[in-house]
């Protein structure tokens, strides 16, 4: 364990090899069988591009567990900070005895997020209990019930997550009923609503807000800026700008659940600063803390202060292990300059893939910005989805060592999500990889 990982794609066995095929059995006898796996191999250890499995195969790694790996798995001063906080102490619960790196944490969140206004943050464990927690606040200080969440979106598997996100099956399928006063609103998706503007696009779904529910019912928008499980639809220009304006006008809370697209991975620290929207909360986690559990709702001060005191919180929430991971991860983004790194790998992704799609109608749509970019697979010449299509160009990935993930709400979506610290030759292999893929496919 003490060598380091060699950076390139290696087959040692075919895919999945004896050791993982056993450990697979294994799984289905111990784990609970709604817990599914994209891949069929179990990881020893990760750093860089590449993840490793318990038979020696080395994969790409364009999926960095869900967007949580984007300082690289591992990081060298993620290892660090959290093994000196391990030494120290690893639990004291905030609540009861409160510690300075929640404090820091926050103040870091307070300083990185958009809008200059005076700000507040409150640490949880997961994306899903971030967006809860943001949407109590904004009924706390609203005083109103109605939420509104999105086509495509996608929140989280609790119960008000559920609610807000719009996708059937997996998630949610058997599992209701669902909490009260969630609305849906239409989109905008520039590849599949005839080129429809942002600013109409967000006027159509103002309409149905202030016909089917009333401003003065309405506690918050909850929005991703760029989807990410619904498929990466990022909307037209001005869509986002016209909702929040609109939010302001109307005393709604402008949510943006940046829990994917935040922490450099789209070429900005946060994806609402490509459009310069301040959203009024902000719900990140994934790439906060370099694979720790942590989450985070930061925004303007005198909504985070509306709950009463010992309304927010939780056991767990703000763990000092996550949280030294987290100001660990921040100052790698800073100081390696990971934002910057993230709009060269969209650059060679987007040239890549933009080369496939001109002689493959399959590609229907090439979008995405920074380390986050997808395929929409169609039948040539429609926007048919082709899910079948999305599925065996994974398998056959996966097959050859890379690692890939599928999305959107008709599962004809393949996304990229590598680690910001992959080395263009690991994306230039994947990339063969996929174009290898689409050929036999
Ligand atoms: C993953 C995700 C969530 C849920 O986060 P968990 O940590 O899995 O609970 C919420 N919102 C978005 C946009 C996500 O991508």
């Amino acid at each position: 364990m003490t060598t380091p990982l060699p950076q390139s794609r290696h087959l040692a066995t075919a895919v999945p090899g004896p050791r993982s095929q056993e450990l697979m059995a294994r799984k289905s006898g111990a784990v609970a069988s709604g817990v599914g796996t994209t891949m069929p191999v179990f990881a020893v250890r990760a750093s860089g591009g590449i993840v490793e499995d318990v038979d020696g195969n080395r994969f790409i790694d364009l999926g960095s567990g869900i967007a949580v790996t984007t300082v690289g798995n591992s990081a060298p001063r993620v290892v660090e900070a959290v093994t000196a906080q391990a030494a120290a102490f690893t639990h004291t619960c905030f609540m009861v005895t409160p510690y300075e790196g929640y404090v820091d944490v926050a103040e870091a969140l307070n300083r990185l997020t958009p809008g200059d206004h005076p700000k507040r943050t409150a640490l949880f464990n997961s994306g899903a209990e971030a967006v809860e927690n943001a949407v109590k606040i904004a009924r706390s200080f609203t005083k109103r019930p109605a939420v509104v969440a999105f086509d495509h979106g996608y929140h989280g598997r609790t119960n008000l997550t559920m609610a807000l996100t719009a996708k059937n099956m997996p998630y949610k399928q058997g599992f209701g009923p669902f909490a009260p006063e969630i609305y849906r609103a239409p989109l905008s998706y520039p590849f599949r609503d005839g080129g429809l503007d942002g600013p109409a696009a967000a006027r159509r779904a103002l309409d149905m807000i202030e016909k089917q529910i009333g401003a003065s019912n309405l506690a918050a928008l909850v929005i991703e800026p760029i989807q990410g499980e619904g498929g990466f639809v990022e909307p037209a220009p001005g869509f986002l700008p016209a909702l929040a304006s609109w939010c302001r006008d109307n005393g709604v809370v402008f949510v943006a659940d940046e829990v994917q697209t935040g922490f450099a991975r789209t070429g900005d620290l946060f994806a609402c600063a490509h459009e310069g929207v301040v959203p009024d909360l902000i719900v990140t986690a994934k790439g906060i803390a370099g694979g720790l559990p942590l989450s985070a709702v930061t925004g303007r001060a005198e909504i985070m202060d509306a709950p009463h005191s010992g309304g927010l919180g939780g056991t767990y929430g703000g763990n000092p292990l996550a949280c030294a991971a987290a100001l660990a991860a921040i100052a790698t983004i800073e100081e390696d300059g990971l934002v910057g790194r993230a709009r060269d790998i969209e650059r060679l992704m987007k040239a890549r893939l933009s080369k496939l799609q001109s002689d493959d109608a399959r590609l229907g749509d090439v979008r995405g910005r920074g380390a986050m970019i997808a395929v929409e697979l169609v039948e040539p010449g429609t926007t048919a989805p082709d899910a079948g299509l999305a599925r065996r160009v994974a398998a056959a990935a996966h097959q050859a060592g890379v690692i890939v993930l599928t999305c959107g709400t008709d599962g004809n979506v393949l996304r990229f999500l590598p680690p910001l610290t992959i080395s263009d030759e690991l994306l230039e292999d994947a990339l063969d990889v996929l174009a290898d893929a689409f050929a036999a496919a």
